[in-house]
């Protein structure tokens, strides 16, 4: 992989390169001032349609989940294709301020770096593959929706479901990772549980059951619960709501519950702890309820898969040292199926989901270049 990424790297021409950068940190302003919550990423979506029909992709569609698709078929037809995917939705609100703002070397924008300028990367390997070096196989590239909060991947389900019969390897782009390679999606299960109660009146009705302490015994229980270390597992209690006055025992109550694990089965041993506290919590006419409002599936290729080593000798190339991570991205969804995927950055930044967040553009060439040559690798490979 070293020795093929070493080649490829010589054989391309780059003279375009620092025009592309620049060329791609415009064009992440440009998606990063169309609002995208999650849900509601459809402008977004139709604008990056028309950055690909553009570009002079092919099949440029949007579906119902506001994926965007393009495609640029390669050499061969008939072999499996490369996805390349970066999603659109942002965990900031529609009426957000959006407002950029330059400084030197950095530029600040609420979803600046997660993810306009992955998906800005994604345009820009489009653009060069385009112009420079017909690839062995096709490309597809999906701008997703559905990412970030409660979208449960959704956007990339529905996209992996619709490509999955024509590509055998995705490569995940995730603006602000440059340097990372994650090769292993963790499992996260969140559930919403839910109390309900008789309630009354505090003083005249004391004694009977609360559906807000229902819910803070319940969660002071779950506390208690120590997770095992390794392979890593987590829990956090995000959210709790409930109640109707400061004297009304409370008749309604929930808590929002994130479970994470590098591992399924460490994942469904935590899930199992909770709802054994979730049963032991027994009062009279206190109900729980629990609803799955999300489930990512976990995945992981070995470090020492070819995809895996072409993402670090094209780190390398660049000059960067990649280190292998874990975490929950867009890629759990093909790993779950056994498809070889990584995510990878674009370039260096900051404070991710804050208004404050902001990009580096100095590394936005070199990030390019390691996109180029791990997506032409991964081709090559066909
Ligand atoms: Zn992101």
């Amino acid at each position: 992989m070293k020795h093929l990424i070493a080649q490829l790297d010589h054989s391309l021409d780059w003279s375009t390169l620092p025009t592309l950068a620049q060329a791609v940190v415009e064009q992440a302003i440009a998606i990063q001032q169309i609002p995208a919550p999650t849900f509601q990423e459809l402008r977004r979506a139709e604008y990056v349609a028309t950055r690909f029909a553009a570009l002079g992709l092919t099949q440029v569609d949007t579906d119902d989940r506001y994926n965007a698709y393009g495609l640029l078929p390669g050499k061969h037809r008939g072999v499996p294709g490369v996805m390349i995917s970066a999603h659109t939705d942002t965990v900031f609100p529609a009426d957000a301020n959006l407002a950029a703002r330059a400084e030197v070397g950095i530029i600040h924008g609420p979803g600046l770096g997660d993810n306009s300028i992955g998906v800005a990367g994604m345009l820009g390997l489009a653009n060069y593959l385009q112009q420079q070096i017909l690839p062995g196989c096709d490309f597809w590239f999906v701008a997703t929706s559905r990412e970030e909060g409660m979208g449960d991947l959704g956007g990339m389900k529905a996209a992996f479901n619709r490509l999955k019969a024509r590509i055998n390897t995705v490569i995940n782009v995730e603006g602000m990772a440059l340097g990372h390679v994650y090769r292993a999606g963790i499992a996260v299960r969140r559930l919403h549980i839910t109390a309900t109660a008789e309630g009354g009146h505090s003083w005249l009705n004391f004694g009977r059951s609360s559906a807000i302490h229902g819910i803070v015994e319940l969660g002071a229980r779950i506390t208690t619960i120590r997770p095992v270390q390794s392979p890593r597992t987590t829990y956090n209690i995000g959210m709790i709501e409930g109640g109707q006055s400061i004297n009304t025992i409370a008749t309604q109550a929930g808590l929002w519950l994130d479970l994470r694990s590098e591992d399924s089965a460490g994942l469904a041993q935590l899930e199992r702890e909770v709802m054994a506290h979730v049963q032991a919590v027994t009062r009279p006419d206190l109900a729980f309820g629990v609803e799955v409002v999300g489930d990512r599936p976990a995945g992981t290729i070995a470090p020492e898969h070819p995809l895996v080593q072409g993402a670090l000798a094209a780190l390398a190339q660049v000059g960067i040292q990649g280190m292998l991570e874990s975490g929950s991205t867009d890629a759990n969804v093909p790993l779950a199926a056994g498809y070889p995927a990584v995510t990878i950055g674009i370039t260096r930044g900051g404070n991710a989901h804050r208004l404050d967040e902001y990009i580096e553009t100095a590394p936005v060439a070199d990030g390019l270049r390691q996109l180029i040559l791990l997506a032409l690798a991964a081709a090559n490979g066909q």
